[in-house]
């Protein structure tokens, strides 16, 4: 068959539909429910790519915005035969008009029933913030520390700051009278087990116990070591819910599920960027991303006929959730509920059906 165009310069192809019928079609359930995806119009960045920022840091050559009706062709190619919805937002930077991006991507998580997150940075006031929440499929926000001020060479300027640096206590008062739902990605060098970010989630939660708080990508937890000195210092606030998006390591996603539970990790994949074709590579507290497409940042490549048989990112850590579930025997209800089910569950506490 034909390949499919699907994202920036990524293609659906055979390798990816013979991964899907292998690996995937038997396993992945009928319901489909997307954490963690990002929508957002091309026309609404503000600051344009230019060759010079791509040469500067690899994110900005692989991380092209989509557009709602461009996902929703990805969707239903990616996940075939499969009921799918998701928890959209835009891209939390500053190269992009985050207010009009709120505004276009609205209607169209309205009209295909996508709930969403609004984009919000800390310095806008709580009404800006609730004026948000109170539209319609709006669950909470999405908050990012590139978000407290911009620098159009580097997304980690705010690396090293505090959480409440960008997702302020006015802020938080709002969304805890709301109960409404937090997708965090933590700061610091050190991801989630360093201490400042497990005291501040751990304070966080204290003063503000109705807020739905997700952490993204397993707080950063890519390799095995950062997961084992992160996740067991949360793993007793079963309140405490995490994305896995962008995780594609098995070893990590075994360690998660057994140290926190099935009902508390949400399936998630963070396309568009998860559309790019090739696997990860672990070592200690290291990784390595290889892809097929000649980027600049793409120096260190593997030989041609391993890169033939690449397949999507996101298929990659399909697998690897399917690897670990398997491993640790989890019943097809719990596999359910990573996929589906938890997020309803949340989603009912906020007070939607
Ligand atoms: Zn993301």
């Amino acid at each position: 068959m034909d390949s499919v165009p699907l994202h920036h310069v990524w293609q659906y192809t055979d390798v990816d539909r013979r991964f899907w019928e292998e690996h995937l079609e038997p396993w992945v359930p009928a319901r489909v429910f997307d954490a963690h995806t990002h929508v957002n119009e091309p026309e609404l960045r503000i600051e344009m790519m230019t060759d010079e920022k791509r040469r500067q840091y690899w994110v900005n050559e692989v991380g092209e915005p989509i557009g709602a009706e461009a996902a929703g062709h990805c969707h239903a190619t990616v996940f075939p035969g499969r009921e799918f919805s998701c928890l959209a937002f835009g891209f939390p930077m500053l190269e992009y008009d985050i207010a009009r991006s709120n505004a276009r991507l609205q209607p169209e998580c309205v009209r295909r029933g996508w709930h969403r997150l609004a984009v919000v940075r800390p310095q806008w006031p709580a009404e800006q913030v609730a004026r948000e929440l109170d539209q319609p499929n709006v669950l909470g926000v999405k908050v990012y520390y590139a978000l407290i001020s911009h620098d159009p060479t580097t997304r980690d300027k705010h690396l090293e700051a505090s959480i409440f640096d960008f997702l302020p206590h006015h802020q938080l008062e709002l969304l805890n009278e709301r109960r409404a739902w937090v997708t965090l990605h933590v700061p610091r060098t050190g991801r989630l087990g360093h201490p400042e970010n497990v005291a501040e989630i751990r304070q966080l939660r204290r003063r503000y116990p109705h807020v739905a708080v997700v952490i993204a990508h397993l707080g950063r937890c890519y390799t095995l070591a950062h997961a084992k000195e992160s996740l067991p210092r949360l793993a007793d606030d079963e309140g405490l819910h995490f994305d896995i998006s962008a995780v594609l390591n098995p070893e990590v996603l075994r360690f998660a599920l057994a140290t926190l539970g099935p009902e508390r990790i949400l399936y998630g994949t963070d396309n568009p960027i998860m559309y790019m074709r090739g696997r990860q590579q672990w070592q200690g507290r290291t990784y390595v991303n290889r892809t097929s497409y000649p980027f600049y940042f793409n120096r260190d490549r593997e030989p041609p006929a391993v890169e033939a048989g690449y397949t999507l990112y996101m298929y990659e850590a399909l697998r690897a959730l399917r690897q670990a579930c398997d491993e640790l025997g989890l019943t097809r209800d719990q596999v359910e509920a990573i996929f589906h089910g938890n997020a309803r569950r949340l989603i009912r506490g906020i007070g939607f059906a």
